[in-house]
């Protein structure tokens, strides 16, 4: 017992979430194409430049006539008019006498003289004669230069995130660039004498799993990483690995391992004599935390268990990485389930255990066990089951916050718990 500390010396989560994206903080804007937009967040507003559509076209395939020319036709007295034109899509602007009928296509453009578009379903789809045996109002299937957008016009608000629908407006609109935080550059390391990536590991080594996981989560979050690597637990190594690797120019580096309190901590030995801080934090898994700068980066050290270092990851960095290019949701989404069965919690410390949710029936199921060696189970996961940290039992049937992790991709089948 001696050598765990009172709950009352952790850090809240939350104060350390404060502080993760605090180091962050907000990027500079910048002007990219936008298809390098996706998954970004404009910094400045689109105005249009032009408007959309940019002429009066057909919104059927039919006839361009004049409204008045139809006007008494039905299927009892249909009207015949001689075809004058063919308009495919692309064809230029041409012009309808009184008394004719212009074949048009979907798109295409509305010839000067024409009020009207007859669909082809109301006619016998001549090409020299059509019979026409409806009548219709001015403007019908016309769409309108400017009737989607008006020129000038603010079309996509700072703060939009851009996505298909967006970079297909400003495709049409003839945009070719716009303003919007970078995706934060994010050097991950690994650390661990241990650690290897030898596909036969010697005795007592292991594959290094949390570079891979790390910079998947990265990219995942919508930052880059931009490099993935592990070093040895060796001060001079560490401190020079980074120093090369800084001059690239990075926003965050992201070290696993090398944080708690046994011998050979060498993420705390290296950096907590330059101004890192390590601190516990009152989350389980997750406790032992790094934070601060290294030059001119952010610097976030997490636990070397790796479902420590992806929970602590999901709670910390994540939020702050999507934080720091302006996304409007940093945060999971949070929904209410019921648990299936009963779980406990450490008192004083927040717990997220990982869950499989089934949204549909607003059920939760705890899934493996709470420690945080089970990176078997966490893949199979698809939530955290947040518990507070002055809650220690839960009951079969207790509702809880649930962290949907989703964006991982939700296994197909959650009914069997396999
Ligand atoms: P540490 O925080 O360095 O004491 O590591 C805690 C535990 O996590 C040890 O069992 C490590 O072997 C393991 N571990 C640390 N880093 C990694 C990694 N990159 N991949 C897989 N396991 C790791
Ligand atoms: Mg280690």
């Amino acid at each position: 017992m001696a050598q765990h500390p009172a709950p009352t010396a952790l850090r809240p989560v939350s104060e350390h979430q404060r502080r993760i994206a605090d180091l962050l903080g907000l990027l500079t804007p910048t002007r990219v194409a936008p298809a390098e937009a996706r998954g970004l967040v404009l910094a400045e507003p689109v105005t249009a430049p032009e408007e959309l559509p940019s002429f009066d076209n057909s919104a059927m395939d039919g006839y361009a006539v004049r409204a008045v020319d139809v006007a008494g036709a039905s299927e009892a007295a249909p009207v015949r008019l001689p075809v004058a034109a063919d308009i495919p899509a692309g064809a230029g602007i041409g012009v309808l006498e009184p008394g004719t009928a212009h074949r048009i296509m979907t798109g295409a453009p509305l010839p000067r003289g024409a009020d009207a578009v007859v669909e082809v379903e109301r006619t016998d789809a001549g090409t020299d004669v059509v019979t026409v045996s409806a009548a219709r109002e001015p403007g019908s299937f016309i769409r309108t230069a400017g009737s989607d957008v008006t020129a000038g016009t603010e079309v996509l608000p700072a703060g939009t995130l851009v996505g298909a629908a967006q970079i297909g407006l400003l495709a049409a609109l003839g945009v070719r660039a716009v303003v919007v935080r970078p995706r934060p550059r994010v050097l991950v390391c690994s650390t661990g004498s241990e650690l290897t990536d030898d596909p036969v590991p010697a005795a007592g080594q292991i594959r290094d799993s949390n570079s891979h996981m790390l910079a998947a989560a990265v990219e995942d979050a919508g930052a880059v990483a931009i490099r993935r690597l592990w070093v040895a637990d060796d001060v001079p190594t560490f401190l020079s690995t980074l120093d090369a690797e800084l001059e690239a120019g990075v926003d965050l580096v992201l070290t696993s391992g090398g944080v708690s309190a046994g011998a050979y901590e060498v993420v705390k030995d290296a950096l907590a004599p330059r101004g890192v801080e390590f601190t516990k934090v009152a989350l389980q898994p997750g406790m032992p935390q790094g934070s601060g700068t290294y030059g001119e980066a952010a610097v976030v050290c997490l636990p070397g268990n790796p479902v420590s270092s992806l929970v602590s990851f999901e709670v910390f960095v994540r939020p702050a990485l999507r934080a720091s290019y302006g996304h409007p949701r940093p945060h999971r989404p949070i929904v209410r389930a019921a648990l299936t069965e009963a779980i406990t919690s450490p008192g004083g410390k927040r717990q997220l255990r990982r869950g499989r949710l089934d949204a549909v029936a607003g059920a939760v199921r705890p899934w493996g066990p709470p420690g945080s060696g089970f990176l078997g189970w966490m893949a199979g996961a698809d939530c955290l089951i947040d518990v507070p940290e002055d809650v220690t039992e839960l009951a079969g049937g207790d509702p809880v916050d649930v962290w949907d992790l989703t964006s991982w991709g939700r296994p197909a089948t959650r009914s069997g718990g396999s």
